[in-house]
């Protein structure tokens, strides 16, 4: 059989210190994990599950520093925020997967950027519709090289931050996350079953803000590679 139009490319990235590369097979994010991001956004940090949207693979842009890409500012909006991310690669997947084996799971670990067109989803969350048009357009998810856990460790604490045109902000510690990320992997496995090359976006620290075209973006988690976006 022939495809009737041409097949899309399979997205994979770059593996740290190897010419290897991890095949992406989904993008999960979950929405509002630190506190102090939370009340930013309005909401009571204590009182929520945990919540997921996705981005589609194809939004995955590489980023990794010195060079970095370039994030094109996008249509429809005059409100884009960047929120900087741990971002967890599963080597494994499964359904109902108890926090305690929840590790066993991971792969590695990468620096991601959650780019939403905050305008786009604040009309979403008035009208009770789908965060799609705000959170999973072309090039919203920069990402850096991903680090198997060998090298990385499994990670539950290191700073995570954010600069922009040299001035920091966003800071935070991967220890303030509200769902840990065995809690996270667990919760979604109830939910969807899992599969070897999900990734999962881990939420966004407080300072989160709009770019402009000409900004420089410089992301970093302790222990990983960093990554550079130049908004064009
Ligand atoms: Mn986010």
């Amino acid at each position: 059989m022939v495809n009737v139009i041409k097949a899309p490319e399979p997205i994979a990235i770059p593996v740290a210190g190897s010419d290897d590369s991890f095949p992406v097979h989904r993008v999960f994010c979950v929405g509002r994990n630190y506190a102090e991001h939370a009340r930013e956004m309005g909401h009571d940090p204590d009182r929520e599950a945990p919540f997921f949207f996705e981005k589609h693979t194809s939004a995955l842009l590489f980023a990794p520093a010195p060079d970095g890409a370039n994030f094109p500012y996008p249509q429809k909006t005059s409100d884009v925020h960047h929120e900087i991310e741990l971002v967890v690669a599963l080597g494994k997947g499964g359904n109902d997967i108890s926090v305690e084996k929840a590790f066993d799971h991971v792969w590695g670990y990468a620096v991601g950027i959650d780019f939403t067109r905050r305008d786009l989803q604040g009309v979403a969350k008035k009208a009770g519709r789908p965060w799609e048009i705000g959170k999973s357009f072309d090039h919203s998810g920069p990402i850096g090289m991903i680090h198997p856990i060998g090298e990385s460790g499994h990670m539950a604490e290191g700073h995570i931050r954010l600069d922009v045109n040299g001035e920091r902000r966003q800071d935070g510690n991967l220890n303030e996350l509200i769902w840990k990320i065995p809690e996270i992997i667990s919760y979604l496995s109830e939910l969807f079953t899992l599969q070897p090359g999900d990734l999962i976006f881990t939420g966004t620290p407080a300072g989160v803000g709009p770019v402009v075209k000409g900004d420089v973006l410089d992301g970093h988690v302790e222990g990983l590679s960093s990554i550079r976006v130049t908004v064009t």
